[in-house]
């Protein structure tokens, strides 16, 4: 197993703004890290510049220890699992988890390979099923068959490229479990990409937003949860997003919306009067008042708001509250909307409610 250290790693293709612009990270040998962004951000690039598919514009590519940049993909001793499982369908399963092994013919003698397909099949739970061809297999079946390949190689690390994103909910669900175990039991150094949340937050030691490019934070799923390092980072990383609320700075209060807070002492200094900030909550961060005790209400801002639409989910619930903004402030908000894609300011909230609020459509809560 190895670690893997990117330093400076630019890609251009044509003209335009760098794919990959200039990413420096050390993923530690054993680690798992997870890259994550919107739809076009570089991280299948950068993934497939690790994995040698893609020529490196400028930087360092190093695989334990030594420069791989010019390195042939098949001399990288890496295994890349593929969306779509890349699996031969004239092949059985067992033929296809030995195809690694097959191509170094002259290094695996035929009971060598058996017993590695056999181990291989038998940590992924394949073992029943080695005669079969990939047209009879479940997608879950397939994508482990997809990763039995990887792991008979004894690559130095493991590269996914959002691997389960054919899966229905319930596999998806499975297999992320399974991928996590596996990880965990073999200690290969790991490197998966995914726009999936739920993947980013539950798979990886530290996770890579990247946007545009550019590398904004790495860090464990809850450090990137508790203190994103900027608004994009903030904004990205939880389902449902984190609320942008427009507040003015009065003296020590902060003017929001519909509701008046004290700033907190620790912050106060660095806010200028007048000025104008975002404030963002998350949506649990709210909680329906008229189901709260008194002791916990009196902890809180109590508000009143007007409920627009209300979803229910069963553990829980989703309340959509409108506001509005004007003048200034809904200038400055339209400019850091532009700075976030569109997907900063909304003019609503959404506040995820427990499962005993009472609050419903079109009522003022
Ligand atoms: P997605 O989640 O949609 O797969 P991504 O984050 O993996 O996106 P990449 O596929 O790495 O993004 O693409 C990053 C940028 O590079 C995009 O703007 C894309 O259009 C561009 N790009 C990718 N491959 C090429 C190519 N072969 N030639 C030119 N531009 C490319």
């Amino acid at each position: 197993m190895a670690a893997i250290t990117l330093r400076h790693i630019v890609k251009q293709y044509g003209d335009g703004f760098p794919a990959v612009n200039d990413v420096s990270l050390d993923i530690a040998d054993g680690e798992f890290v997870i890259l994550v962004g919107p739809s076009g951000c570089g991280k299948s690039t950068l993934l497939r510049m690790i994995v040698g598919l893609e020529d490196i514009t400028s930087g360092d590519l190093e695989i334990g220890g030594r420069r791989v940049n010019e390195v042939a993909p098949k001399d990288r001793q890496l295994a890349m699992v593929f969306q779509n499982y890349a699996l031969y369908p004239h092949l059985t399963v067992f033929e296809n988890i030995a195809f690694p092994l097959r191509l170094r013919k002259s290094e695996f003698s035929e009971e060598q390979i058996k017993q590695k397909v056999e181990a291989a099949a038998a940590t992924l739970e394949l073992g029943e099923h080695l005669q079969r061809k990939p047209a009879n297999l479940s997608g879950g079946q397939r994508q482990r068959v997809a990763m039995g390949r990887a792991i008979v190689r004894e690559a130095e690390a493991f590269l996914f490229d959002e691997p389960l994103s054919n899966l229905d909910a319930k596999l998806r669900g499975q297999m992320r479990t399974e991928i996590s175990r596996m990880q965990r039991r073999m200690g290969t150094t790991t490197v998966y990409v995914t726009h999936d949340q739920t993947e980013a937050m539950t798979l990886g030691d530290r996770v890579a937003v990247l946007r545009r490019g550019v590398l904004q934070q790495v860090a464990s799923p809850r450090a990137l949860y508790e203190q994103p390092v900027n608004l994009f980072v903030a904004g990205f990383i939880g389902s449902p997003p984190m609320n942008f609320l427009p507040g003015e700075v009065h003296g020590n209060r902060l003017r929001l919306p519909f509701a008046e807070v004290e700033i907190p002492q620790h912050i106060a200094s660095r806010l200028k009067e007048g000025s104008l900030v975002v404030v963002g909550i998350r949506p649990e961060h709210f909680e329906d008042a008229s189901v709260l005790e008194e002791h916990r209400r009196a902890q809180g801002v109590t508000f009143d708001v007007d409920v627009d639409v209300v979803e229910w989910l069963g553990a829980e619930l989703y309340a959509y509250v409108p506001f509005s903004i004007q003048g200034d402030v809904a200038r400055k908000l339209e400019e850091l909307d532009r700075e976030l894609d569109g997907e900063g300011m909304r003019t609503q909230l959404v506040a995820a409610l427990s499962a005993d609020s009472r609050v419903r459509d079109g009522d003022r809560a």
